[in-house]
């Protein structure tokens, strides 16, 4: 061998020497019967083993039981020349169990195979990590799919990439419906300018904000929300998406405003009473002289004192109940009787009734035992569902109040009007706060009317006929 060629031998002897020792991967390589032949450092240091002791080892030595059939399958796959990966485990010194990908390749000399090499690569530590991040993916998915905010991922021009479950219930649109869209697209038009500039901000600034803002429902209402939008970065610093979270606030609103007009209410009713504390005094004073006057006068049996002195007593009679009902009061559950007390309501609306030309007619039983309530709330409820009758009624005509015992263990009010009906599909959304047809209206009358009736344990129902009437049964409980 010329010395030329002698130094080339060497030079390739030690290419191969340094691809071995200074490769990451464990590399090894076995005979025909499967003994070790060669390690690297990298498979040292997987295995565990030293260099000496993996020589006097065989490949099957460092197998699982139940890996026997994968590993003798990665050997055939290296006679057929098969250069796919293969995982298994190995087992290291200590014991435990090393996960790797590993390809094989025959080592061929004279057209002759005479062993193979196995490349293994060390995977735990990423199936660790992978098994971190599925882990961390799990948690925020289950906190995204079951919130009941809504949770979204924009892309930095605004396109939603990911929409949570509860925009089905609360927006009305299916996630997939959403995904691939503008998310500006479901804000107010006249909310978008605002919003628009603050997204910009966000992603110039990259900083989160927060808008409060309307979003469309699928129903073409619009939600009142409040969103929080967040700017998430790429490992450069750029915006790479952006999450938001939004919360419906159209529930909050309606009760805060509930809250003021329940305020205003209560104002006004405190107000009334001062007032009618006021009529009453000078009330008792102009009685009294009429009477004396009276008494003075040769003409005594004149009609016109007895007119007057009725229409005074009538007053009386307004303003008394009026300061009953407007006076707050501890709730006091006692034994009343319905009948009394609707006989007690019907002057107060007496004037109201005529002007809309409108007779109240009563029907009251004899057997109707006295019933346990609040006397003033049932007043209240009767006659709210009173004043709506006669409002019902603007060209005149009936309203009947009936009394019955209804299966013994109730008492059924009925209050029948001839006005001009509810539409079926209303009917439902008639306990729901503000829900008025009325201009002057509060839609609150009957939404405190079921919640009165509720605490009573009664129930109310309603049957309606456009052009017909209304037919309004409240059932109360004997006993409570
Ligand atoms: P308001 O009387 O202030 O409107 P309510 O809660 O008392 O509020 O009533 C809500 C709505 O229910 C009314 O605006 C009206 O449309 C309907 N309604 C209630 N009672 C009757 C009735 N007897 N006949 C027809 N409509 C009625
Ligand atoms: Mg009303």
């Amino acid at each position: 061998m010329s010395s030329n060629s002698q130094e080339k031998l060497l030079e390739q002897e030690q290419r191969y020497i340094s691809l071995l020792e200074n490769n990451p991967d464990g590399i090894c390589s076995l005979d025909l019967t499967g003994q070790f032949v060669e390690v690297n450092p990298a498979y040292e240091r997987i295995t565990g083993y030293s260099k000496t002791e993996l020589l006097s080892l065989r490949y099957l030595d460092l197998m699982f039981e139940e890996d026997r059939l994968t590993s003798s399958e990665l050997i055939a796959k290296a006679f057929s020349v098969e250069l796919t990966d293969v995982q298994l485990r190995l087992m290291h010194k200590q014991g435990f169990s090393v996960e790797i990908i590993a390809k094989s390749v025959p080592i061929i000399v004279n057209h002759r195979v005479v062993g193979i090499y196995i490349i293994s690569k060390d995977i735990t530590e990423r199936n660790l990590m992978e098994q971190a991040v599925r882990e961390g993916e799990a948690k925020y998915r289950l906190i995204a799919e079951n919130s009941t905010d809504l949770i979204g991922i924009l892309a930095p021009q605004g396109t939603i990439s990911y929409a949570s479950p509860s925009h089905q219930f609360i927006l009305g649109y299916s996630p997939e419906v959403l995904e691939g869209r503008k998310a500006i697209e479901f804000i107010h038009p006249e909310d978008q300018p605002a919003v628009r500039g603050e997204f910009a901000d966000m992603i110039r600034l990259k900083l989160p904000f927060q808008a409060e803002f309307r979003y469309r429902h699928q129903n073409g209402g619009y939600l009142i929300v409040e969103s929080r939008l967040i700017p998430v970065m790429d490992p450069h610093g750029e915006v790479d998406s952006v999450v938001a979270v939004v919360r419906d606030l159209t529930e909050r609103k309606k009760s805060e405003e509930l809250l003021q007009k329940s305020e205003k209410l209560a104002v006004i009713g405190q107000l009334a009473a001062g007032v009618a504390h006021e009529i009453r005094n000078p009330l008792t004073a102009i009685k009294g002289f009429l009477q004396l006057l009276r008494s003075k006068t040769t003409d005594q049996h004149h009609p016109y004192y007895d007119l007057m002195l009725s229409e005074l007593n009538r007053i009386n009679t307004i303003v008394n109940e009026f300061m009953y009902l407007a006076k707050p009061q501890a709730v006091q559950f006692q034994q009343v009787d319905i009948r009394a007390l609707i006989q007690s309501i019907i002057p107060l609306l007496e004037t109201q009734a005529i002007l809309n030309s409108v007779q109240i007619k009563t029907i009251l039983n004899h057997d109707i035992p006295p019933i346990t309530c609040e006397e003033n709330q049932i007043k209240q409820v009767l006659i709210n569902f009173l004043k709506n009758a006669i409002e019902a009624m603007p060209q005149g005509g009936h309203v009947f109040i009936e009394v019955e015992c209804f299966h013994e263990a109730e008492i059924k009010i009925s209050l029948i009007d001839e006005g001009c009906g509810i539409p079926e599909e209303r009917i439902p959304r008639l306990g729901e706060p503000f829900y008025t047809t009325k201009e002057k209206g509060t839609g609150l009358g009957l939404m405190v009317s079921h919640k009165i009736i509720e605490n009573h344990r009664g129930r109310i129902h309603i049957s309606s006929e456009i052009g017909v009437g209304t037919t309004i049964e409240v059932f109360l409980p004997l006993a409570i």
